[in-house]
């Protein structure tokens, strides 16, 4: 019998340090190997957020979870429990913001920690102060690469990580060891996704939002205009669902110059087509890569120009902001590198770099006031107020993540 394919209903995010083995334990979980693009085979590191489903199954026998259609502890046939999507980061300091972009979709984390190398690293802590600023607490510590070391060393590595974690967000997260390469102990690992991530609860008739990661133009070069086919957006549903045939807007929309300024002007279109982990759906939910065909020339998405935007019904989406004016929280300390410097406050005319949701953008500070700072921003947004900003500052050659805020109304 062929059954209804159920789309992915939950994102868990994949984050830590660069070559603590995030993409492995990936493919370990789901068999898909999200690094594809050419870049990063050449460099054997993450740059794109890659997306990977995966099917929890569960033994009617003994009650255990796993990926696999046979029970790997009592040998019974599973049955389908529910499908997740995992998001795979890049844990390079240089790829902070697109990590945080990611960081917005995360319903759950997994933090990786190699148990090979002393805790914490830079992006270790870094991801981890994200996980923080975007206010995720279901998080499960996987510690990687058990194989490598003694078991002395697993425990010494083991306490490092319970010392690094107490007073934040994961003080008590279980501490798993696994080997993501030999696929040792990704059943504990199933499992206790399937305790502390559960699927969080969603009002289907809420107004539809989707926050864009990604943009395309899918046409071959050289495709007939006749059969040119409309721009296509993918990023993750955060309420509400989207149907095929659903006339939709997207803020803050298309740059277009006027009186040699730039401007943004909203766009609506219609959804030709969905698709959701790769299938085509007539709906769309909340979980996962969400690909979306739509009437809009190519010319607009190609290239991921459309990133950063937000989707829903026309007129039911946040406003949009070309100035902000956010209350601020500074870290004590410049997280994500090795000598954690004290952060300054912040200065008038000072230009940071803000993400919100999947956007990202420059704001230059006009005004400063008790934890409260004005900004003219480079790019505008579209967020309600209340939302998170995380804010990074330039610090030496690099963007470092030097607090958060929220959109003051
Ligand atoms: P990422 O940067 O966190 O995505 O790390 P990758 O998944 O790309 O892994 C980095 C390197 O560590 C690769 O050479 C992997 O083969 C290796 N690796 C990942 N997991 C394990 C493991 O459990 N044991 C060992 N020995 N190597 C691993
Ligand atoms: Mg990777």
């Amino acid at each position: 019998v062929k059954k209804k394919f159920k789309q992915a209903e939950v994102n868990i995010g994949m984050v830590g340090h660069v070559d603590h083995g995030k993409t492995t334990l990936t493919r370990a979980l789901t068999g898909i190997w999200t690094d594809t693009h050419s870049e990063e085979l050449r460099r054997g590191i993450t740059i794109k957020i890659g997306f990977a489903d995966a099917e929890i199954r569960k033994c009617p026998s003994c009650g255990k979870y796993s990926n696999s259609p046979k029970c790997p502890y009592c040998g019974a046939e599973t049955e389908f429990e529910r499908r997740v999507s995992f998001i795979d980061s890049p844990g390079h300091e240089a790829l902070m913001t697109t990590m945080l972009a990611g960081a917005s979709l995360m319903d759950g984390a997994v933090l990786v920690i190699a148990a090979n190398e002393p805790c914490p690293k830079p992006q270790t802590r870094e991801h981890l102060m994200a996980l923080q600023i975007v206010g995720n607490r279901n998080i499960i510590i996987a510690q990687n690469k058990i194989e490598l070391v003694t078991k002395e060393q697993a425990i010494e590595n083991y306490n490092q990580i319970k010392e690094f974690v107490k007073g934040t967000v994961a003080e008590n997260a279980p501490i798993i060891p696994i080997s993501a390469l030999h696929g040792a102990n990704i059943d504990v690992l199933i499992s206790a996704i399937e305790e502390i991530i559960p699927t969080p609860k969603r009002d289907p008739n809420k107004a539809p939002r989707m926050l864009v990661l990604r943009s395309f133009d899918v046409n071959k070069p050289g495709t007939l205009p006749e059969k040119l086919v409309g721009g296509v957006i993918g990023g993750s549903i955060i309420q509400g669902k989207l149907k095929v045939g659903d006339e939709i807007e997207i803020r803050p929309g298309v740059p277009y110059e006027e009186h040699g300024r730039i401007k943004y002007e909203s766009i609506t279109t219609e959804i030709t087509s969905l698709q959701a982990g790769g299938k085509s759906v007539k709906e769309a939910y909340p979980g996962g890569l969400v690909g979306v065909g739509t009437k809009l020339d190519p010319f607009l998405t190609k290239g991921d120009l459309m990133a950063g935007n937000v989707v829903g019904k026309p007129g039911k989406l946040p406003p949009v902001w070309q100035e902000l004016r956010l209350e601020v929280h500074l870290l004590e300390r410049v997280v994500g590198t090795e000598e954690e410097l004290k952060v300054e406050p912040i200065k008038r005319r000072e230009v940071l770099l803000l993400n919100v949701g999947t956007a990202r953008t420059m704001g230059l500070v006009t005004g400063l006031g008790k934890d409260e700072v004005e900004l003219k921003l480079q790019i505008p947004i579209c967020a309600e107020p209340g939302e998170r900003v995380a804010i990074s500052r330039q610090v030496g050659s690099r963007w470092r993540l030097i607090g958060y805020g929220f959109i003051k109304g």
